[in-house]
């Protein structure tokens, strides 16, 4: 072992308290800190952030980490500043902060102090932070969330567009961009965008091998929900439902039915939404409906089951939605309810977007129902999607889904993958 690598160890211990690394985190933080570009495709939950923390606290200078949501921004400066003796190296510069608080920031920039700097892409585009931040010394760039620069990418932010004119403008350093989105074509997309395609790029596995897929035709959707979650009473589980009219009439349906069950989604009372998220994760209730407003960071380790009442949009979107269960490694069974009909719907929806957005969501719906509608292996169906291939007999997780404990009589289930990802 390099000297290097012994001694990121004792940076890891001291600053996080862990003992070791996770994945390749430490190939990743050694490389940025010897100057690479990097693109890291990890799952939810696989460390990303330690990658660019680490060796922000320990270079000199500032690094900036551009992050879409100021909520999560928040809970990371709170996380970072929790890890350090000295007091606060970690700032947000976003449109919150008034004219002394932002002074304050530059401060201590300017001082060395702060080690990490979280940024949203719209305030970075502004004139009087442009001019300050390419006059202070800057460690790298952190590009977190990067999917939001694809359209292909399940949370697109135009924003995100233009980082790459704008980090030419303060800095020439490296640049680390991290994402749980994995498809090829977002990939691609972003490494573009970030004039980045010359990056080394660390991906892992995507394979949640403990997550249990299941697809069943919505037919008595309603009745057969209540019996599963019975099945299930006291565990922790998600029903996401398409529209805030179903959220909370299924609630209360559920409610009706004797389940400890709330509803979340983006049109409730902000107090409202917030105490039926906190009762969520305090265990208060088992179970929440919700639209897909739910969910971004939230991590409760114990989720055992993710209902989709409508089927997503998109493969990507479910494999976000599904992978907030069984996070402890634990039983997570996912289960939609398909409709064609439902399908029909979106695609009269989708039908009044611009050309481009239309296209492009036609062809996330096919993807869709060609996994609601496949005899394979779902796992390797997903896992394909993500560029991974799997082997549906001997690879880890390979009976947990209901075509693979149960098969149906089939046909070449591999041409049917192929046809329907037209590769
Ligand atoms: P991601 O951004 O990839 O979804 P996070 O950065 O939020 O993941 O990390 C997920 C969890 O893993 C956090 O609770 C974090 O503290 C933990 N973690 C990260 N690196 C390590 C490590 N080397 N050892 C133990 N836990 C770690
Ligand atoms: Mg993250």
């Amino acid at each position: 072992m390099s000297a290097k690598k012994a001694n990121l160890s004792g940076e890891l211990k001291k600053y996080f308290g862990f003992s070791t690394f996770k994945g390749q985190q430490e190939q990743i933080i050694d490389n940025l800190l010897n100057g690479k570009d990097i693109f890291v495709l990890m799952p939810t939950g696989g460390g990303k952030s330690l990658c660019y923390q680490l060796p922000a606290l320990i270079s000199e200078g500032t690094a900036i980490v551009v992050s879409p949501l100021i909520a999560l921004m928040k809970n990371q400066v709170d996380a970072v500043n929790g890890l350090s003796s000295d007091d606060g190296v970690a700032h947000v510069l976003n449109s919150s902060l008034n004219k002394t608080q932002t002074k304050q920031v530059f401060d201590d920039i300017k001082s060395g102090k702060t080690k990490l700097l979280y940024v949203a892409p719209e305030s970075l585009i502004k004139d009087d932070y442009l001019d300050f931040l390419k006059d202070v010394k800057i460690s790298f760039f952190a590009i977190d969330e990067a999917h939001c620069i694809s359209e292909w990418g399940h949370d697109f932010r135009p924003e995100y567009r233009n980082l790459k004119q704008i980090i030419d403008r303060i800095a020439n350093v490296p640049v680390i961009a991290l994402t749980a989105t994995a498809t090829p074509k977002v990939q691609d997309d972003i490494q573009k965008t970030l004039g980045m395609t010359n990056a080394l790029v660390f991906k892992e596995s995507f394979n949640r091998p403990n997550l249990y897929y299941e697809v069943c035709p919505k037919i008595n959707i309603d009745k057969e929900i209540v019996k599963f979650i019975n099945q299930h009473k006291g565990k922790s589980g998600i029903v996401y439902c398409l529209s805030r009219r179903k959220v909370e009439e299924f609630a209360q349906l559920l409610q009706v039915n004797g389940i400890n069950a709330l509803p979340y989604h983006a049109g409730l009372d902000q107090k409202v939404r917030v105490a039926n998220q906190d009762k969520f994760l305090m265990e208060e209730v088992d179970v929440i409906v919700a639209t897909i407003a739910f969910g971004m960071g939230i991590d409760k380790p114990d989720v055992r089951f993710v209902i989709h009442y409508d089927f997503p949009k998109s493969l990507e979107s479910y494999y976000q939605e599904t992978g907030r269960a069984g996070r402890d490694g634990g039983e997570g069974h996912c289960l939609a309810f398909y409709d064609p009909k439902d399908i029909e719907k979106l695609e009269k929806f989708l039908a009044q977007k611009p050309v481009s957005e239309r296209e492009i969501g036609l062809q996330l719906l096919n993807e869709v129902v060609g996994y609601a509608e496949t005899s394979m292996s779902r796992r390797q169906y997903i896992l394909y999607y993500f560029g991974e291939s799997f082997d549906p007999v001997k690879g880890d997780g390979a009976n947990m889904c209901d075509n693979s404990s149960n098969p149906p009589k089939v046909k070449d289930a591999t041409a049917d993958l192929k046809k329907s990802l037209e590769l």
